[in-house]
Order: C-alpha cells, then structure tokens, then sequence
C-alpha cells in the first residue's frame, strides 16, 4: 500500500521532470540546471556525511577539479589537449580518474583523523584545492579557461540549457537509484553502520577504513560528474564557484534538506538555488540597498531548520504526513523474499566438545597508575557457560575488552581457539568467530530490526559495492537478510523485521545485539550485561536461548549483574575485585565462598 503510493508519486515526480523544459522558459530551465549540478554533489555529501557521518566542507573543491579536468581536456589551448573536444567520454572517464586519485589521496591522509581533525582537514584541501585552480597559469589563473566547446554525444550538440536539461536530471535520477541501491546492501549497510561508532562497526567484521573510503570516493565522484557537466553546461569554469565557501553551501543544502536521506539531497539543493535566486532580487528590494542579504537569511535559515527538525525539511514532512495520515513507522527496507527458496548460509567449522575455546594467561591491565586487570587468567570450553562477576569497578568492562580486542594487555595473553590473540583487531576476531553484544547497547536505531541483525553477518557475504549498486547481490543479500530473520525468530523478535531498531524496548534491543551477534555464526559469545533492562518473562527466554546455544556447541562468557538470573544459568563463575580473581567454581560453591560474600557485602553492588 505504502509501496504503490510511493511508486505513483516517483512516477508523478518523473513525467513532471520530462516535460518541465517543454513548459517553461529558457531561465527556468537554466536554474534546473543548476539545481540539478548541486543536487548531484549533494548527494555525495548525504552518503558522506549524512549516512557515513564524516563532516566534509571540501565538495566543492572536488566539483572543481572535475570541472578543472574537463575544462583542461577540452578546452582550447590548455596543456594543447583540445583535441579531446570530441571526445566527451573520454574527458568523463579522465576527469573521473583525475579527481578520484586526488580523493583517494586526500582520503588516505584524512580519513584516518577523527573527530573535529576529519573536519579542519577537509577545510584545508579544500582551500589548497581552490588555491592550486587560481594559482597555476596553464589554467587560466583567475580568470578561467574559457571558450569550451558543447558537449557532443552520438552527432548531438547539447549546446542549450533544455538539452542539458535531461542529461543532468538523468545523472541524478541515476546517481540517486545506484545510491539507493547500494545503501540497502551489505556494503551499505557497512557504511551505516559506521555512525554506530568504530567500535560496534569493527566488532561485526566491518573494515572500518574501507567503508570511509568507499563513502569518500563516492561522494568525490559524485562531485566530479558534477564538475563534468558543470563544464560543459557553463563552457567556462573559474575559481571562484569552487571555494570553501562553496563547499559549506553543499553542506548547507544537505543539512536543509535532511542529510540523512536522498530525497533531503534533492529538496536542500532545490530550495537553496530556488531561494537564493528570489532572494537576491527581493532582498535588496524590500531594503532598498544593495548586498548579499541572502547570505544572512540562508545562516539564519539553517539555525532555525538544526534547531526544529534535525532531520531537514525532508524529516519534518515526513512526521508530519506519517502523523497525519497514522503510518507506522515501517521502513521499506528489503525484506528476504518469503517465496524465495534461499539456501542458508555456509556455517563455520564446528568447535569439537569440550575444545578449550578460550585461555586467558595472567593478562594484566594498567591505565596509568591503575591495575584495573592484575594477572586474571581462566578458560572456557565449548558448550560451557561462564559468567565474570564482581562489584563495580571490579575490572569485568576491562577484562572483557581485552578478549575481545578492544584493548590489548600490557602482559600475558589471550589464546582464542589455540591462537594468541593480543592486539589482534575486533574485525579479525569476528572473523574467526567471536561475536558480542555491548553493555550500553549499539545499535542504528534508524535502520531496521533485520538490517541491524544483517549486520553481524557482515563477513558471511561477498558482494561489493558496484554489485550492489546495480542490484546484481540478490542471491547474497537474501542469503544474509534470512539469515537474520531466522536468528531474529529464534530470539523472538520476528514480528518486528521492519521497526526501526530505535522503536523496540531497551530489553528487545538488548536481544536483538544478540541476534546480531549470532548471524555471525560465533564459537564464542561475549555477553556483557544481557539480562540488564529485561522482564523477568523475557530473562527466562534469553537464559532458554543461552542454554540452547551452548548444547549446540558455543562457549558463552558473560558479565552479568543479576544474581538470581546467573545462578541458575551458568557453569562455572569467576569473581572479581580489584582487578584480581579472588574466587572461582559452581555457582552453588561462589554462593558459599566466604571471600566472594566479604566483596559482595563489604563492597557497594551496582
Ligand atoms: P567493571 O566493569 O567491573 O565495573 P571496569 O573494568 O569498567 O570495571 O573498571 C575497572 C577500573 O579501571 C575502574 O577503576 C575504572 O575506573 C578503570 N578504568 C576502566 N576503563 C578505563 C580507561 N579506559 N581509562 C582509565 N581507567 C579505566
Ligand atoms: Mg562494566
């Protein structure tokens, strides 16, 4: 229902985009065009910062350097190779390769800083960028290269704005699908889950770095199509379009718009260069002055848009018509097709019973002066149950990631089935099958109950970014997506495929990590704090499907609290004070230990 009144309004939203040249006048059909150059970087910035949360003020300048290239290919006497004049494509496909080395240089350099360092970097190449266009005499300096020849396809001149008209909406119309398509993938769902911070992202086997890059080099490319088109549409480029200044516009406009999401990129860059037009000729009329007032407005605009709707233009409205019209809040995520006869995935090479999965050798755990782990050993085995307790500030948080390389011991070591593993990455520790879930639950609460579960199965699939742009995963992703719906019903969660993540409870959220955590098909499970939040019904279910996992084979470590829901639960236990192990065995045994009741009663429990 949802579906067909989303298709009737794209179609709507199509045909008005074919015949729109063949209505309106030459200066409207100038302005489109623009709109649709800026939709086009502006998509990119969605990708990179909206969807994959690196804040990049340096898009304009990769619009400019696909511009510059295209301008410097065909262009009249620059470098003497006019000759490409003809060759549309081939400046494309240059121009492209041009602007995506520079990107994956500068992305080398910076994609690694974090936190506001990502951000002032982008401003500085960006100015370099900028710079280096005014600068170099071969291209003009200042005053540009002008003169460019139209853009010819196939003994076409497209030397006027209507027939310019449709190759750019058709870029974007392409740009956006091949987004679309890419961000309901495995591939995408790994550049989302990148704002889910950089440790849940590694812990599901996400290359971290990888997924940065591909954003950045989308979104670069993006903007070098853009500069692509730009050259011919104005045949003549000049510094100053590209500019820092520019690329916080681009910014702007997503932020406007709703940098999360595809459609704010095509609202923002509408309104933006809708407004600004009107604005400059209505501003300084109303004033009766002259001035970039429109500047103003748009700084003030975008302070009242942050402050109402963080998620832009596009986010308001769609609460608003959600409300009116009483929409649940369903995505229209991929769902596995239920008719589909998808095989199930590969599993890993079973542990054999009672295999030593896990042996922790005197590790030991410093933060400056502080010994938060003191020489902790202990081992567990497949089809074992092991909790880790002890009062707050014990050392459990520290210990646990320690194992699971978070953070690496400053003596002894962690064997993982019969490797040490100290240092080793939580990605590489994923792989080879240790999964966990997180004592302050991380989860993309925008994204959906089951693309949330696909990604514990990260490593289980293979296709990448281009087969994922054009659709050519099916097999794979339904693989990965009944993956997830089966882990998802065998923790109970399976009438909620298509909730946002952020919808459920705190307690279904809690089990729906342990959901992702088993699509990876884990020898080890590391649960930290499951049982927090939960209802006493839903505590039985989950220590039911603790137990069941450990008849199939799978060692499960945990951290716990709950007393009541560890006795009853468990194996063994391993009691913790200051960073040392001061008693371990049954839990019938660690109920009666004196030293164990001495830290329970003398110590403050959480
Ligand atoms: P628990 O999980 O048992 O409550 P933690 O492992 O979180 O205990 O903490 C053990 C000790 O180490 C505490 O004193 C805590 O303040 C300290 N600690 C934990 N993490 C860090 C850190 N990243 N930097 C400095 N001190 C830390
Ligand atoms: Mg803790």
């Amino acid at each position: 229902m949802i579906l067909t009144r989303q298709r009737i309004l794209i179609g709507a939203g199509l045909l008005v985009l074919i015949l729109v040249p063949l209505l309106s006048s030459a200066f409207y059909i100038t302005l489109l065009n623009n709109i649709g150059m800026y939709a086009l970087a502006t998509l990119g910035v969605v990708l990179l910062t909206g969807v994959a949360g690196m804040t990049s003020f340096g898009q304009a300048a990769f619009v400019g350097l696909g511009a510059y290239t295209t301008a410097a290919l065909i262009g009249p006497s620059v470098f003497g190779l006019g000759a490409m004049a003809g060759a549309p494509w081939l400046a494309l496909g240059l121009g492209l390769l041009i602007t995506l080395f520079a990107a994956l240089v500068l992305g080398l350099l910076t994609l690694k800083l974090s936190g506001h360092y990502l951000p002032l970097g982008t401003i500085a190449w960006g100015m370099s960028l900028y710079s280096l266009f005014g600068t170099l005499e071969s291209l003009g300096g200042h005053t540009g290269i002008a003169d460019l020849p139209p853009l010819r396809i196939a003994g076409f001149v497209l030397g006027d704005g209507p027939s310019m008209y449709y190759l750019i909406w058709g870029s974007v119309l392409l740009a956006a699908l091949l987004i679309h398509n890419l961000l309901e993938s495995r591939m995408g769902r790994a550049i989302r889950a990148l704002r889910g911070g950089q440790e849940m992202a590694t812990s599901m086997g996400v290359n971290v770095f990888h997924a940065k890059m591909v954003a950045f080099l989308i979104a670069a490319g993006l903007a070098g199509v853009s500069g692509w088109l730009y050259a011919y549409t104005q045949r003549f480029v000049s510094p100053a379009p590209f500019n820092v200044q520019s690329g916080i516009d681009y910014l702007f406009m997503a932020l406007l718009g709703g940098i999360t999401s595809l459609w704010g990129g095509l609202i923002g860059s509408s309104i933006v260069v809708l407004l600004r037009e009107w604005l400059q000729d209505l501003l300084p009329m109303l004033l009766g002055r002259s001035g970039n007032f429109e500047s103003i407005v748009f700084g003030l605009l975008i302070v009242v848009v942050m402050q109402r709707w963080p998620g832009g233009l596009f986010g308001a409205v769609s609460t608003l018509l959600a409300r009116r019209f009483n929409f649940a809040p369903q995505s229209q995520a991929r769902l596995p097709d239920a008719g589909l006869a998808v095989r199930a995935l590969p599993r890993r090479e079973r542990t054999t019973p009672g295999e030593r999965v896990l042996d922790v050798r005197g590790v030991t755990k410093r933060f400056g002066g502080l010994v938060a782990n003191n020489d902790m050993s202990l081992q567990l085995s497949a089809g074992e149950i092991l909790a880790v307790i002890g009062p707050n500030g014990a050392g459990k948080s520290t210990l646990f990631n320690l194992i699971s390389g978070v953070m690496t011991p400053n003596g002894g070591d962690v064997i993982f089935r019969g490797h040490r593993v100290n240092g080793v990455s939580p990605r590489l520790l994923a792989q080879s099958g240790l999964s966990r879930t997180f004592q302050h639950v991380k989860l993309l609460p925008e994204m959906t109950v089951l693309e949330n579960a696909a990604l514990g199965a990260h490593l289980r699939g293979h296709k990448g970014v281009l087969a994922s742009a054009l659709r050519l995963d099916g097999e794979d992703e339904g693989c990965l997506l009944n993956e997830a719906r089966q882990q998802l019903e065998r923790v109970g969660l399976g009438d909620y495929l298509a909730r946002p993540a952020g919808s459920l409870a705190l307690g279904q959220q809690r089990i729906l990590e342990i959901a992702r955590a088993l699509c990876a098909d884990p020898c080890l499970l590391l649960l930290d704090e499951p049982a927090a939040g939960l209802r006493h019904k839903e505590k039985e279910a989950l220590a039911e499907l603790i137990r069941k996992l450990r008849d199939e084979g799978v060692a499960v470590l945990l951290v716990e609290h709950d007393m009541d829901f560890v006795m009853g639960l468990v194996d063994r236990i391993v009691v913790m004070e200051f960073g040392q192990k001061i008693a371990e065995g049954q839990p019938d045994d660690i109920q009666r230990n004196p030293a164990v009741l001495r830290a329970y009663l003398g110590g403050v429990d959480e």
